[in-house]
């Protein structure tokens, strides 16, 4: 089902090492290794078309694995362009969102219930805190212990290393004086927890995962059997854990993945660039090929990027230099600015003397920094000069205090014993804390299962009103009526199964039909999983509606002194929520998004022209005309604490991946003052800088757009 004219032109369209990659064999282990702007996610596009229109294969014989699943939307789309396969009838997507979904229909082969809740990053730190205090009341009371924050990380990092937790605090989390049985039995609480209450954090997705593949081998020869080709992109910031689903999935050798060593910028997350380097020892068979040219950057900014390269400790085998497809314009710029208003005012006016030479819009900008904060006087000087900007860093979109009010109603309606989001809910009330919280769930339970109602319906039974502090009783029964209509608006909206093409392998509708709301106040959902009528295929938005109105919209007002800009984000909410027609899949979605730390938040789609801001790891796999990089100054970029760590190489990795989003400018600046607790120091230029020899770029000159 070739939808282009004329089929593809797969010798026209690649160079002949990409060529090969897309050609090789489906069952061949095969590894692309190559510099920023080469091509590898093209590749890798490419070769999915090659499996469907060469070798036959359908869509569902394939997984994609990307960094993003933004990234993998823009793949498949791109697919679709080339074959005419929809990107819903593949497995595209992250790590977390393939896992997801391998738990939803397989996971009750390992006991969990295919409705679970996915925690976030900050819900998994309160359950965490809560285990904590219940089972040693005095630790956060000890200064020398970690925060929850910080045990969290701990007990992450060991799961993605597959390390146990003494020897990841051993490997990374030396300073941490608790001994290390006690965060054991704290971590092993944590589990018990989201076990019994259903809930997987985002290192479930995987661990979960993996266990689900290596316990339940049928399970595994399925998946083996069934993908003729697993894809990987951005395989060199792979952690441990990952590598090994990869390795069970693809351990017939039927598996493509592409990587950079030079841009591996994830080993705080557990990446291992060992992954990368050690592929022919895990697949004696592999072919790896290499691609040395570069399609996205003009020569200067390759020279610039090659000088990076060539400071790198790199393994020989793989030693890499980027040579120019593309013919020459400017060299790379340096500017110095005086402090960090005078970069971002540098910068501003740059951006708005760029776009009036008519070449460049706003959106063919990105500004990089290594860090957020480094971001705010530039945010500043651009509303000065009234340049529209997109900030992809920071808080998240969905993790804002006002969009997580909103979703935890809607999950509280979903499914009324979910504690996180019912705590949520009743922050508002006075006089109600987390016991109290707890009494009223605990009473909702039993009244339900006495009385053989659904639990929504009993919100605002006597009995459970009683357990309500009388201060706050007026309004719980406001919140109660609310939250119960929601209610009534989940009855006539589809519930939620991952729509698929899928065809059912029994025929029966297995795969992606799994039920996500099992509790029985959500009974007669279960009768579909697509809009069953018209009308219906607007609820997600209609519920979003719904927990933004009524009581919600009081507490807003008297919580947030900047409501009003809250609301307008409820608005792009509620946008968002359109473009799900069901709940399952909206819910589900929004965790996902959370877990990207590289991900781009939900962009407003007013199709505004907007200026790019971005930390370095957020543009991973991203390309724009004009780059600024700002903060190339000792201690912001090598960080402070990589340079007291005396480790700088993945910072320069960092470096390097920030030059080479550039396809036509590349515009670096640093400050030279900064100001630390109220007194100026001067700062020397980024060492990344010092060691580029200066012929290689402009410096501070006028630079004539
Ligand atoms: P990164 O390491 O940053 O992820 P990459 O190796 O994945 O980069 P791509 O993003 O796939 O590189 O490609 C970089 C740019 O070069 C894209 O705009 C792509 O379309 C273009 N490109 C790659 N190969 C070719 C080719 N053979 N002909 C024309 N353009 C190409
Ligand atoms: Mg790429």
């Amino acid at each position: 089902m070739i939808v282009r004219a004329g089929g593809i032109d797969f010798v026209g369209e690649l160079n002949s090492d990409q060529y090969s990659v897309v050609s090789a064999p489906a069952n061949r282990p095969t590894l692309v290794l190559a510099g920023a702007g080469s091509g590898k996610t093209r590749t890798l596009t490419y070769r999915v078309a090659w499996l469907i229109s060469e070798l036959g294969f359908s869509p569902r014989d394939i997984l994609l694995l990307t960094f993003t699943n933004k990234a993998a939307r823009q793949m498949l789309e791109r697919i679709q362009a080339l074959t005419g396969f929809l990107p819903s009838e593949f497995w595209g997507g992250t790590f977390h969102s393939i896992g997801n979904r391998f738990l939803r229909i397989e996971g009750k082969n390992i006991g969990i219930e295919p409705n679970f809740e996915i925690l976030d990053a900050e819900d998994s730190e309160g359950l965490l805190k809560n285990v904590v205090n219940s089972e040693y009341p005095k630790f956060f009371s000890d200064k020398n212990n970690p925060r929850a924050g910080l045990l969290y990380d701990v007990i992450s990092y060991a799961r993605n290393t597959m390390l146990s937790i003494p020897s990841a605090m051993a490997c990374r989390f030396s300073w941490i004086e608790t001994p290390s049985a006690q965060i054991v039995d704290i971590a092993n609480a944590y589990e018990f927890e989201k076990r019994k209450r259903n809930y997987c954090d985002f290192d479930d997705l995987l661990t979960l995962w993996f266990k689900l593949l290596k316990d339940c081998p049928d399970v595994l020869q399925k998946y083996n059997a069934r993908f003729a080709n697993i894809l990987v992109d951005e395989y060199q910031d792979t952690n441990k854990i990952q590598s090994e689903i990869i390795d069970l999935l693809a351990h017939r050798g039927q598996i493509t993945a592409v990587g950079d060593d030079a841009q591996c910028i994830y080993s705080w997350r557990g990446a291992e660039i060992d992954n990368i380097l050690e592929f022919r020892e895990r697949h004696p068979s592999a072919s790896i090929y290499k691609i040395e040219r570069n399609y996205r950057s003009t020569p200067q900014i390759l020279k610039f990027a090659n000088a990076i390269l060539s400071q790198m400790d790199c393994d020989v085998d793989y030693k890499k230099s980027l040579v120019a497809a593309r013919a020459g314009m400017n060299k790379p710029v340096v500017i110095r600015a005086m402090d960090g208003i005078s970069q971002g005012r540098r910068v501003a006016e740059c951006i708005s003397a760029i776009v009036d030479s008519g070449q460049y819009r706003y959106e063919d900008i990105a500004v990089l920094y290594r860090s957020h904060f480094q971001a705010m006087d530039l945010q500043l000087q651009l509303q000065y000069g009234k340049i529209p900007f997109a900030i992809t860093s920071g808080l998240k979109f969905f993790e804002q205090a006002h969009v997580k009010d909103v979703i935890a109603q809607i999950r509280f309606a979903v499914n009324p014993y979910d504690k996180i989001s019912f705590l949520r809910i009743v922050k508002f009330l006075p006089k109600v804390g987390e016991k109290t919280a707890d009494k009223i769930l605990a009473k909702l339970e039993e009244l339900a299962e006495k009385r053989g109602k659904p639990p929504l319906s009993l919100l605002c039974d006597k009995e459970l009103l009683s357990k309500v502090p009388a201060a706050a009783r007026d309004t719980f029964k406001i919140v109660a009526a609310d939250i119960m209509s929601l209610g009534e608006i989940l009855k006539t909206v589809p519930s939620g199964a991952y729509k698929s093409s899928e065809p059912s392998e029994s025929g029966a509708g297995d795969a992606f039909q799994y039920d996500l709301f099992s509790n029985d106040a959500l009974e007669n959902l279960h009768s579909g999983t697509e809009s069953k009528e018209s009308g219906l295929a607007n609820g997600p938005k209609e519920l979003v509606r719904a927990a933004c109105t009524g009581w919600y919209k009081g507490a807003m007002k008297s919580s947030y002194e900047d409501w009003e800009e809250r609301v307008e984000d409820l608005d792009s909410l509620f946008e968002y929520a359109g473009r799900f027609d069901n709940i399952g899949e909206f819910l589900d979605n929004i965790a996902l998004e959370m877990s990207e730390t590289g991900s781009k938040p939900f962009e407003p789609g007013d199709g505004i022209s907007r200026v790019r801001l971005m930390t370095v790891h957020q543009a991973k796999g991203l390309e724009f005309p004009v780059v600024f990089v700002i903060g190339a100054a000792e201690g912001l970029f090598p960080s402070k604490r990589s340079i007291d760590d005396g480790d700088v190489e993945e910072e320069r990795r960092l470096f390097y991946v920030a030059s080479t989003r550039a396809m036509n400018h590349l515009i670096i600046s640093y400050p030279r003052v900064a100001v630390n607790n109220g007194v100026y120091e001067m700062r020397e230029p980024s060492r990344f800088l010092q060691d580029i020899d200066p012929s290689l770029y402009d410096s501070d000159i006028d630079l004539g757009y």
